[in-house]
């Protein structure tokens, strides 16, 4: 079967402008502020030779604190279960965040690979926060621009590795 992919994170940091990239067409809502509930979607994807598939698990909804937290557990949870390699995102801009932190923890009990990328690093000055990022401990962070296409033929090229 064609390998999975899931990209994963809190809300914001850009999976589904992410995914779409990829996808090459757009399937996945893109908001500019977080608080539309969408179910999981799927999509193919070509780069290269690689085939794959990807989950942009997006589906989050405005609530508490608390509510959030826990729709982003189930989110990725689900994702995690059928996923062969997860992209762990994080915005470069916003640095790492409390909620950065509750991914990572759900991140550090699975056995799968995690590749953490930086996103919203738009020219090659932003990339020196790339190393903020070493602390949630998945190693080297892979700096990119969803919307620029920057970097993500280095973050392919890694996530095909674990195929
Ligand atoms: P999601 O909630 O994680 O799916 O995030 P979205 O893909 O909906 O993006 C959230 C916001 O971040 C939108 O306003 C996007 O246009 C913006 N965004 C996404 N990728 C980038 C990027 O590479 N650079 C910048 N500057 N903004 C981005
Ligand atoms: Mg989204």
């Amino acid at each position: 079967p064609t390998p999975l992919v899931a990209i994963v994170g809190r809300p914001n940091v850009g999976k589904s402008t992410l995914f779409n990239r990829l996808a090459g067409e757009r399937i996945s809502i893109v908001e500019d502020k977080p608080g539309i509930t969408r179910d999981r979607i799927y999509s193919s994807a070509e780069w290269l030779d690689h085939k794959f598939r990807m989950i942009d698990t997006g589906g989050i909804e405005v609530g508490e604190e608390d509510e959030i937290v826990l729709r982003i557990r189930e989110q990725a949870e689900l994702a995690l279960a059928e996923a062969d390699v997860i992209i762990f995102l994080v915005d470069g801009q916003d640095g790492v965040t409390p909620q950065d932190q509750q991914v990572a923890q759900l991140l550090y009990r699975t056995r799968k690979p995690v590749i953490l990328a930086v996103n919203k690093l738009d020219n090659p000055k932003m990339l020196q926060s790339v190393y903020d990022f070493y602390e949630l401990g998945f190693g080297e962070p892979f700096g990119i621009s969803s919307a620029h296409g920057v970097g993500l033929g280095d973050l392919l090229e890694e996530v095909f590795k674990h195929f």
